[in-house]
């Protein structure tokens, strides 16, 4: 009699390095059957999204194969997909890394009782996390709303130290037949902006590893100051591949945490980010309707704009405000955005254009190669005002006086705006063969004029906020 087969659901754990569901679906001794399934809540991914887990699904198939496994592929419902695999492989049951988001846990824990409900093994892990969030509390017993205490109690907690991926995963005696990745088209919505932002992202575990080594090896030195300058690669980038899971956070945790202990500057600065990155996680988990609705109801009767020609101005980085314009083609030429990029057409749109945070966030779910459905809440909510421990409404960024401190020689305007160079680079050229062909813009023509006018949208902005009474 051959021992039945355990299911393995990948999900945003593409990587065998350091995950916790694949030691424990190991020490069971039984073959494993690893699959990835295009369900209804991935369907629903952004444009960039998807089209970048598709190249993570199919680097991780070959990262399988190699290890004498394979990665079946399968569509549909994930509760009925993998009833049925189990059926058809006569597994003893799934196993899943666990992920935090609304959409998520739902289907989760409807997958969890279906198996336990034929008796079979439904078992879920950590591993998207240092810690689990209802690991951490405050001295109440409550989650914290606050980063600051959030990071203090966080800091000194024991995060086990990472398990390297094993040489091969023991095959089932018959595989299950598999989908076709190509015929999923997962870069369907990306239209011609595919090609161009396919320059910029680094994919699977591998790539993921040689990013977090160079920067421990030479940027982390200069993080706490050059991180503030989009110009600059002075960030680890390695967003990317948290967001698929390609690296363990407790690797790159270790990792960072050596640089601090060998005296690297920098090192605490970035360990203080990945916590941010926790933070985030922390709060999705406590309190899911982040990612919704504004965290604090008190700004629900805030006059919002909805939208409109502005917030179309601004996703097509058409403002007239360099540094947003920069940022928001970056955005759509690379796939990721500087993180002073962020705060910067963050607070643009929400505070000069008055315009709901929400069609921010929804952008950004369509073109960020590195969404991530935590970051994109929390970082949202924070420009705003509405989110817990926010930046207050009444302090507005200037972006005009940022460009100044963070761009002083104009080297990242000029790296994504082409309009007004006599010889643009092929990043500023990139973004007109990306967008798409019904925005009609051509780099020949003069850079826009303001949408609005910097003390003017402070002004409305801080009107409307007196008005309500200063809501936060
Ligand atoms: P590094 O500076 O090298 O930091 C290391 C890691 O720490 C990052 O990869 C990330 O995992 C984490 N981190 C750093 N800053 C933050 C932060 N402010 N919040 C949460 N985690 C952080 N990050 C995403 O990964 N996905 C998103 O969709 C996302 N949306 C954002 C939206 C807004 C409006 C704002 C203000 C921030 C958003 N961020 C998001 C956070 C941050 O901008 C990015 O994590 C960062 O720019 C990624 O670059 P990096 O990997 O080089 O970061």
């Amino acid at each position: 009699m051959t021992t039945p087969p355990l299911i393995l659901w990948f999900r945003r754990d593409l990587r065998l390095d350091d995950l916790p569901m694949l030691s424990a679906a190991l020490a069971t001794g039984r073959p494993l059957i690893p699959v990835f399934v295009l369900d209804p809540e991935t369907e629903a991914l952004g444009a960039a999204a998807k089209w970048r887990l598709g190249l993570g699904v199919a680097e991780f198939a070959r990262r399988l194969e190699a290890a004498g496994s394979r990665l079946v592929l399968r569509r549909g419902a994930a509760a009925a997909v993998l009833l049925a695999l189990v059926e058809e492989t006569g597994a003893a049951g799934v196993m899943w890394s666990r992920l935090y988001d609304p959409a998520a846990k739902a289907r989760d824990t409807g997958v969890k009782s279906a198996l336990r409900a034929r008796g079979l093994l439904g078992e879920s892990h950590a591993g998207h996390l240092l810690h689990e969030p209802w690991t951490v509390a405050t001295g109440q017993g409550g989650f914290y709303r606050v980063y600051t205490p959030y990071w203090r109690t966080v800091r000194g907690m024991d995060v086990p130290a990472p398990v390297p991926a094993p040489e091969r995963l023991p095959a089932p005696a018959r595989w299950p037949v598999s989908e076709r990745l190509e015929d999923w088209r997962m870069g369907a919505a990306m239209r011609r902006g595919a090609a161009v932002v396919a320059a910029h992202v680094r994919v699977g575990e591998a790539a993921a590893r040689v990013r977090l080594a160079e920067f421990l090896s030479g940027p982390v030195e200069g993080y706490d100051s050059a991180r503030d300058l989009p110009a600059v690669a002075g960030t680890s980038r390695l967003s990317e591949n948290l967001t698929y899971g390609e690296i363990g956070i407790r690797r790159v945790w270790h990792a960072a945490m050596a640089a601090f202990h060998r005296g690297a500057a920098g090192a605490e600065t970035f360990l203080k980010e990945l916590v941010w990155r926790e933070f985030a996680y922390h709060l999705l988990h406590h309190s899911p309707h982040i990612a919704e609705r504004n965290w604090k109801p008190e700004w629900d009767a805030f006059p919002w704009q909805g939208d409109g020609p502005q917030a179309e101005a601004w996703r097509r980085g058409m403002t007239g405000e360099p540094f947003v314009d920069a940022a928001m083609r970056e955005m759509y030429v690379t796939g990721t955005m500087h993180n002073r990029g962020r705060m910067i057409v963050a607070s643009y749109l929400t505070k000069h254009l008055m315009t709901h945070w929400k069609i921010g966030l929804d952008w950004f779910a369509d073109c960020l190669v590195d969404w991530d459905p935590a970051a994109n809440a929390m970082g949202w909510q924070w420009a705003a005002g509405s989110g817990p421990d926010a930046a207050p409404y009444f302090r507005i960024f200037n972006p005009a006086t940022q460009v100044e401190k963070f761009d002083p020689k104009g080297a990242y305007r000029r790296r994504f705006i082409a309009e007004g160079q006599r010889a643009a680079g092929a990043e500023a050229r990139a973004f007109f063969e990306a967008v798409p062909l019904s925005w009609r813009l051509d780099p020949a023509r003069p850079y826009p004029a303001r949408i609005v006018d910097l003390a003017e949208g402070r002004a409305r902005a801080l009107a409307a906020y007196a008005g309500r009474g200063g809501v936060a």
